[in-house]
Formats: structure tokens, sequence, C-alpha cells
């Protein structure tokens, strides 16, 4: 099967608060890119709605999903677990359809470990400083204080995994990010040249781990 007649996978990670669930419903809208949505045990946020969102469903259901070996991936985030179903992804791609996943850090490397025969192109988004990223949950998650303070917490380690991704973005302006990653994408899938300033992303890293 040559791999150009198939869609393509786009993976987003970040740490919680980043934004990469507000850029992949930005990336859905352009032709032919059509959302992965995961299954999970936690339960709907207030603008959430099921099987647009994710599809919400129990411990139980979640291990049968497993038993039967239905996940492409799957993993244990914040006490819930998250994963992707195989049959809905390979149907898609198979179609010509390119698949994001927004997705953590465990799954992506699931992913990229299955060595699929698709082409796969990973993406990992920070924020613009820890104070940012601190308002962004705060205005998110208001209602839970706990949630803001493991979020903020976790951020230290899930920061750590940009290192295995194809690129890091940092999303400052929301329009400026989408364009950006958007632009490379349609490099990566056109073999055009990219523009992507590793330096600069190290250097990012620094100040935001010091
Ligand atoms: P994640 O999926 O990475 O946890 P979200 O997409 O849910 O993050 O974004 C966290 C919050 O920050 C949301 O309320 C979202 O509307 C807001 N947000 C995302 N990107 C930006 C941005 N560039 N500027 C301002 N607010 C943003
Ligand atoms: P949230 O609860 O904020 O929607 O998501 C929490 C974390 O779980 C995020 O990092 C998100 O990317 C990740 N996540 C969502 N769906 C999946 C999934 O299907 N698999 C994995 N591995 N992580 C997921």
């Amino acid at each position: 099967m040559p791999l150009n007649k198939n869609g393509v996978m786009i993976i987003l990670s970040s740490p919680s608060g980043a934004g990469k669930t507000t850029l992949v419903k930005m990336l859905s809208q352009i032709d032919n890119f059509e959302i992965s949505v995961s299954h999970t045990t936690r339960l709907p946020r207030v603008d959430e709605n099921p099987g647009r969102d994710y599809f919400f469903i129990d411990v139980n259901e979640f291990q049968r999903l497993i038993k039967n070996q239905e996940f492409l991936e799957y993993a244990k985030v914040f006490n819930n677990y998250y994963g992707t179903t195989r049959t809905p992804v390979i149907d898609k791609l198979d179609k010509g359809k390119n698949v994001l996943f927004d997705i953590d850090w465990q799954g992506a490397d699931q992913i990229k470990n299955k060595k699929l025969d698709y082409k796969l192109i990973t993406f990992f988004i920070l924020p613009p400083s820890k104070e940012v990223l601190y308002d962004r949950l705060q205005n998110r998650d208001m209602k839970d204080k706990r949630i803001v303070a493991d979020r903020m917490k976790q951020f230290e380690r899930d920061v750590l995994h940009w290192i295995n991704y194809d690129y890091v973005i940092i999303n400052d302006q929301l329009d400026l990010c989408f364009e950006k990653i958007n632009n490379l994408i349609q490099a990566e899938m056109n073999n055009g040249s990219k523009d992507y300033d590793l330096e600069f992303i190290r250097n990012h890293i620094n100040k935001l781990t010091n």
C-alpha cells in the first residue's frame, strides 16, 4: 500500500493547559482533517459533549476494551484512563483522511513504537511561560483549585518529554501558533522546506525549567 494515498497521523501533546485541545479543534477545520475521539474514564467538563470531545465510559468498560485489544494505545493520566481505539483511526487513514490525536506522551510513544504504515508527525506544545500556563488552567478549571495545583506540579515532569517529538511549538498567540503547525504539516506532506528553529526552542525549555 503506497504511503501517500493514505492519510497522515498528526499527534499533539503538551503539558496540561498549554492549548493542544484548542489547536487540535482548529486544525480539524482544515479540509480532510479529522480528530480521533478518545475514550476516557474521567468525568465530562461542563462544556464537553459525549462522542464529540470524548467517549466517557466507566473503568469496567475501559478494562473490557483493553482485554479485547481494541486500543491502538492507552494510558493512565491524572488517575484516569485515556485510550484511542484502533478501528476508527485505521478506517479514516485508509480513506485518505488525516487524523489528529490529542494524546499524552505515553500514547505518543506507543503509537511511534508501533511503526504503522502511515506517515506520523508529532508536535509538543509549550506555554510561553509558567505564569501564563497557570492563568490558562485557572480559567479552564476554575471550580477545582486542586486540579490546577496538580497539573502545575505535573508540568515539571511532562515538559521533559519534548525531546521525543518532531517539533516543539510555543503557543503564545493562538492564530500564529496554529499557522506555524499548519505550515509544518503542509511542508511535511509535500516535502517542502521547514521553518523551525531548534535552538530557540532549547532556550525556551531552559527558561521554563529553571
Ligand atoms: P490542553 O488541551 O493543552 O490541556 P486547552 O486547549 O484546554 O489545553 O487550553 C487551556 C485553556 O487555555 C483553555 O481555556 C483555552 O481556551 C486557553 N487557550 C489555549 N490557547 C490559548 C492562547 N494561545 N491564548 C490564550 N488562551 C489560550
Ligand atoms: P484532559 O483530561 O485535560 O482532557 O486530558 C488529560 C491528558 O490526557 C492530556 O494530556 C490529553 O492529551 C491526554 N489524553 C487524552 N486522550 C488520550 C488518549 O486517548 N490517550 C492518551 N494516551 N492520552 C490521552
